[in-house]
Parts: structure tokens; sequence; C-alpha cells
């Protein structure tokens, strides 16, 4: 037997402010809608026998009445709206019927056999509000929406409406016209002022929206956001990344970044790897770069620079700031998840577990010129951890600097390859024999170094992928090497 139909609701946004609201009901259902509710300035009376401490709180403090312990039809005379939320369905039954002979909009929690309005899931940004209702049939599906619509909607977008209502009337004066006003939001929406919104600066924002509404020419400022792409696995982006990625015309991406991350990108954004490889001449790429965001953005591109990991952690996020600024290009930054934090959480290493860590330092193991210089005695004092990057060659020199200024060669390591990827691979042991070990495993950037006491942790904490390979796989079996 088919089901009915599910019904076509006809959405309404009601003002309620200063207009009473009856709430039937004291548990914590009642309290989520009365929370609604006040956020939209109702008046609200609540009948219950017994309140939960929240509610109590409210009456105390005089932001809701508390009329009566128990439902009579009278107490709707004077209310716009019912919410029946109580768990006794003869009360919500009551409620619906008295509401139903009086014209009273009910709506009964859990119930919409009984309600005659319904609450939608919503999504809310600022006066922006988006509501979502499937009638009833299948509310799992618009709890769905309303999660990916939260994702995907920059919060920016609440003070964006709010600026645009602020200016509502200068904008219908100087452009009467539909037609230009449309144009007008499309400027605004592909301009800066999004992006000087989520800076916090509101006042530039309203600049930039007041320069397009006397702009007669679509003159669209191109911009760069340096965006970090966290360590591989997409789900470690940061929501703000995905919108960035989302509306980008051109990519600028590391080869670091993974191809999973850059599957989430607009489909139409040109991409363009521009990531330095070994051996190449690091200041000319790095020079080149510079001048390609600087050509996009001039000539009115979304640039978003996407590097792997954080973009100011060794990553030269700071020099491509510098040379934007330098021609005066609007830009934003993006933290990502540095390689460090992936690589730890992904091993089961604690990176400060308070009883073997108080620090954690993030080296480089090679500086601009080869071998870096760090203050190697300070390196090698106990009660912290090391996590070293660009890590894979030179790991001999780097045992040998911090044994010899006095770290004990029995200090446990990981070596974490490839990093929450699906071909993360981990191996631990002691200094002593770290540079046989990663030889013997062939490991391969990118990878990251974690010296200290918590790397032994490794063995017994890991979850993600295989278990760590020590001294004993090697001895047992050669591994092949990574594809
Ligand atoms: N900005 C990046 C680091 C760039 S330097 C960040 O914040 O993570 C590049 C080095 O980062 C690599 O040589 C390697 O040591 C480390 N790295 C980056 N991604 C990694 C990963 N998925 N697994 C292991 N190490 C990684």
């Amino acid at each position: 037997m088919q089901s009915p139909a599910a019904p076509l609701l006809f959405p309404l946004f009601l003002d309620l402010r200063r207009r009473r609201v009856l709430v039937v009901g004291g548990g914590s259902v009642a309290a989520r809608k009365i929370e609604a509710l006040l956020e939209a300035g109702a008046d609200i009376a609540l009948v219950a026998p017994a309140l939960d401490a929240a509610l109590r709180d409210l009456v105390r403090a005089g932001r809701i009445t508390h009329l009566a312990p128990a439902f009579a039809p009278a107490q709707l005379d004077a209310a716009w709206l019912v919410v029946a939320a109580t768990d006794d369905a003869r009360v919500n039954r009551a409620v619906s019927e008295a509401a139903q002979a009086r014209r009273i909009w009910a709506n009964v929690v859990d119930d919409a056999e009984l309600a005659s309005a319904q609450l939608p899931a919503r999504v809310q940004r600022g006066p922006l509000q988006i509501a979502i209702s499937s009638g009833g049939a299948a509310p799992m599906l618009a709890r769905h929406l309303r999660e990916q619509l939260e994702a995907q909607l920059d919060e920016s977008l609440g003070a964006l409406a709010q600026l645009l209502a602020d200016m509502r009337g200068r904008i219908r004066a100087l452009l009467p016209e539909l037609g230009e006003r449309r144009a007008f939001f499309r400027r605004v929406l592909a301009g800066s002022a999004q992006s000087l919104l989520r800076r916090g600066d509101a006042d530039a924002a309203r600049r930039n929206v007041e320069a397009e509404l006397h702009a007669t020419t679509p003159a669209r400022r191109g911009r760069v956001a340096l965006v970090g792409a966290g360590p591989g696995d997409p789900g470690l982006l940061t929501l703000r990344a995905l919108r960035l990625l989302n509306e980008a015309d051109v990519i600028l991406h590391d080869r670091l970044v993974s191809d999973e991350v850059l599957a989430l990108a607009r489909r139409d954004a040109t991409r363009i790897e521009v990531g330095k490889r070994l051996g190449g001449n690091h200041h000319a790429t790095q020079q080149r770069i510079h001048a390609l965001m600087i050509e996009l953005a001039q000539a009115g591109k979304h640039v978003v620079r996407l590097k792997g990991g954080d973009p100011f952690v060794f990553g030269r996020g700071g020099e491509e700031l510098e040379a934007l600024r330098e021609r005066g290009i609007d830009y934003e930054v993006v933290p990502g998840i540095t390689a460090a934090v992936a690589c730890a959480a992904h091993a089961g290493i604690p990176l400060t577990h308070r009883d073997h860590a108080q620090s954690l330092r993030l080296l480089t193991a090679h500086a601009r010129d080869g071998e870096a210089s760090h203050d190697w005695a300070a390196l090698a004092q106990p009660g912290q951890t090391l996590a070293f990057y660009m890590g894979v060659s030179g790991l001999e020199q780097l045992r040998d600097n911090l044994v010899g200024h006095g770290l004990a060669a029995s200090t446990p390591f990981a070596l974490v390859e490839n990093g929450s990827r699906p071909q993360q691979r981990v191996v631990a042991g002691t200094l002593a024999e770290l540079p046989a070990l990663a030889r013997l495993h062939g490991v391969q950037a990118p990878a990251l170094l974690i010296v200290g006491e918590v790397a032994a942790l490794a063995p017994r904490l890991h979850w993600f992928g295989a278990a760590p390979l020590t001294a004993d796989d090697a001895r047992c079996r050669r591994l092949p090497r990574a594809a």
C-alpha cells in the first residue's frame, strides 16, 4: 500500500516581535523551540506543570512568562501561534484541537498529523535565512541538506546581508533600474566585500560596496587567497578553504597538494602546478610564482594560492604576501593543518603528552642553502618534541648533530611518510638506527620526522593504516618500496 503523499506546505516567515506565542511543555524540546522563538522577539507564555532548569532561568530573568501549570483552551485567546511540545499525546491533541477551533496555527512537535504549522530546518547567516521543509515526508533529508548548506555558505553572508540592508534606501535611489541593481549586486558578489567582511573589516567592505554603487564600469578587482590545503586528506580542509576553492578562477597549487583536494575545486577553474622540484632553482621558481599571482590578480581573477599544510609553516607564504602587498593586491590567508600536527595525529603521537614533553619545535632539516644551522645543543635538551620537515635526505648528519650535542642515541623517533593519506607509512625506532631504518624501508618524500619520547607511543597508540615499521620488521622481511 502506498502511503499518502506528503502535503505541499506553504512557506511563510513570521514577524513574531512582541506577538504572543503559547508554548505548552516544560522540557528540553520546548526549551529548544523557545530559544528560536526568543531570537525572533516573540512574547512567550509557557504552560507546564514543571520546568527545566534552563526554562526556570528564563522565567526568573523575566524573558518568558510561566502562565499556568495545565493547558486550558482559553489560554489561546491572546496567542498568534501555539507550540505543543509535551510528551503527553492527549495534551498535544487537546492543544491542536483547541487551536484548530480558534484558527490559530499550531506546531505539534514530532506529530505532523496534529500540526497545522511545521518548523523548518534552517540555515542562518545574520538576517539571511534558508528554511527547508520536506512536508514531513523526509525530515532526515531536510536535515542533511541543511548540514550541506551550513558547510557551503560563508559566515560573511550574514554581514553582507546586513550591510546591503543598511544601504538599501541609497541603492534604490542611485540605481532605480532593476537591471542596474542586478549588475551592481553581481559586482558586489564577485568583488572583495565578502573577503573584507571575513577579515572583520566592515568599514573597508562598506567602502568597497559604496565604490561599486558609483562605478560606471564593472571593474572587477582581482585578489589572492593564500590557502592551506592540509596534509592531503580532503577531510582535513577547512570550510573556508573549500568555499574559496569553489569560487576560484585560477588555482596555483604546489606539487604537494593532493589530487583529492584539487578534485573539490570549481570544475571550470584553471589549475596551474607551480611546485618546486628538488634540484630546481628555488629562487627563480618563487619569483615566477609571485609574477604569476600578480599578473592574474591584476587581470581581475580570483586566485587561490593553494599550499600543502599551512601556508605560513615552511610554506614561503610570507614572501608571497610581501610581493602582493608591494603591488597593492588584495589578499587573505586561510590556515591549514600543518604536516607535524596531521602526521602526529595519524601516527598516534601526542606531540606534547605531558609525561614526556613540555614543548614542541617545528624545524626544517634544510635551510636555504643545504643543511640547517640549528642551535643543536638546545635541540638536544630533554623534555621536548622535535618535528623536522623536509628531512628525508641527510638523516645521518641530523642524527650525528643531535647525538653529538648530547641527545641520547636511545631517544625514540617516528618517520611519517605520506601522513594522513591512504598510503601512509610510519617507521619507528631509536635515533641510533634512524638512517639505517629509513634506508631499509625506502622512506621517500613527503615525510616528517618526529624525535622525542612521545614518538615511542606510536606503536601503542597508532590507529590509522598499518602499524609502525620497526627494526624487527626489517629483520623479518624486506618491505617493498613505496610506489
Ligand atoms: N607548509 C607545509 C610544509 C611545507 S614543507 C605544512 O605546513 O605542512 C614540505 C615538507 O612538509 C615535506 O618535506 C614534509 O616534511 C612535510 N609534509 C608535508 N605533507 C606531508 C605529509 N602528508 N606527510 C608527511 N610529511 C609531510
